[in-house]
């Protein structure tokens, strides 16, 4: 083969242009979830003759692409959701943010993106959250939101892997997602819309999943619902809630409490939080880890949730707690689902949560905020 091989990203060829404007920090009581972003930017090009080209940290603001870019018709989009701790020392670290990048090819081969070199596209992650320290929040529950997002931008109205592509970063300040105290949400056990089907695009983290689930959430919200949970197959199989992986808490027979959560099947995003919670939660059982004020037996199930399970556990008073997680809100209860017509009530302890669920989010946000040292949290 007599063509150069194709450059992979590369951190030593960074370019950093500071802003010469700076913007004013927002106060925070006033930060909204995405609504605001920090002053500069992570751009890196590809091209399918060279690669991954130079990647330059610049001021924030608009990207100039033609209106034909691939990306404007057939929704080349891939994108992750991460966030940079500052704590209680001014330490700030990213909480298992690997895992990103590798689930960030994974959905860049799924729709024939170029992949890239996770470890570096990391460290100039880094570089830009080092620029943009000052924008993170020392407050409880705040989080400086980093959002890498992957465009095809080939110029041809053509459906096929494009021979260029833009990958860019940028970030955003974020509160608390519960400033007042867990508040549980009521779900709309949704059987008119899928979310994924098998052989679908489920388990990936592209723009395409999830413009379509904006309407249903519209309508679920004129019903007095806040979100979706999105049922699967003639069963109804719980999949996920929102944009959030599942949970579900049963007493066994004996008092064991069961944590179930669906299996990696195609159609569930592999959440790093439902991995930590997991994770979290089988140390737990296997003794190496104590989560506090949790004494009953626990044992953690990956595999098939359907309606007709929960709805008879409601019944009789075997269902113990349900809630979705995920980056954004890390633990987020449940206390009622419509479904089929009827409210179905899902028991939520005093303070928002549930038996299992507290010392869970407790000893997360613990580690995600470096309070309990963890191989998790990376500086
Ligand atoms: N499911 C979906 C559909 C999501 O968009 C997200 C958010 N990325 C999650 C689950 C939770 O994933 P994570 O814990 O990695 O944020």
């Amino acid at each position: 083969n007599s063509q150069s091989p194709l450059s992979d990203i590369q951190h030593g060829r960074l370019e950093i242009n500071k802003t010469s404007t700076p913007k004013k920090l927002p106060a925070l009581e006033t930060l909204k979830f995405g609504h605001n972003f920090t002053d500069h930017m992570l751009v890196i090009p590809w091209n399918s003759s060279q690669g991954w080209g130079t990647p330059e940290i610049k001021p924030y603001g608009p990207l100039s692409l033609d209106p034909s870019s691939t990306v404007f018709h057939y929704a080349q989009c891939i994108f992750e959701g991460l966030k940079a701790y500052r704590n209680k020392k001014g330490k700030v670290t990213l909480f298992r943010p690997d895992l990103n990048m590798a689930r960030m090819n994974l959905s860049a081969h799924r729709l024939a993106l170029p992949t890239f070199n996770g470890a570096a596209f990391l460290d100039l992650i880094k570089e830009l959250v080092r620029l943009e320290r000052h924008w993170i929040p020392q407050e409880n529950g705040h989080s400086l939101y980093i959002r890498p997002v992957m465009i095809g931008t080939q110029n041809t109205i053509g459906i096929s892997p494009p021979d260029s592509a833009l990958l860019f970063v940028i970030c955003s300040p974020v509160g608390p997602y519960y400033p007042d105290g867990f508040k549980p949400v009521a779900l709309h056990g949704t059987t008119e819309y899928v979310r994924a089907y098998p052989g679908g695009t489920g388990a990936y983290k592209i723009g395409a999943n999830y413009a379509p689930g904006v309407f249903p959430q519209k309508q679920a919200a004129k019903s007095g619902y806040v979100q979706n949970l999105w049922l699967s197959g003639p069963e109804h199989n719980l999949t996920e809630v929102g944009t959030m992986n599942l949970f579900v808490v049963f007493r066994q027979e004996d008092g064991t409490l069961e944590l179930v959560t669906p299996p990696l099947d195609g159609m569930i995003l592999p959440g790093v939080t439902r991995d930590s919670i997991l994770s979290l939660a089988r140390s737990h059982a296997a003794g190496t880890l104590r989560l506090p004020n949790l004494t009953s037996k626990l044992v953690i199930s990956e595999r098939g949730v359907t309606m007709k399970e929960v709805c008879d556990a409601v019944q009789s008073g075997r269902l113990v707690e349900m809630f979705g997680a995920g980056t954004a809100a890390i633990v987020s209860p449940i206390n009622r689902i419509g479904y089929q017509g009827k409210d179905i009530e899902i028991p939520v302890e005093d303070n928002g949560m549930g038996p299992v669920s507290r010392p869970i989010w407790a000893d997360l946000v613990a580690r995600q905020t470096g309070e309990v040292e963890s191989d998790w949290s990376v500086v």
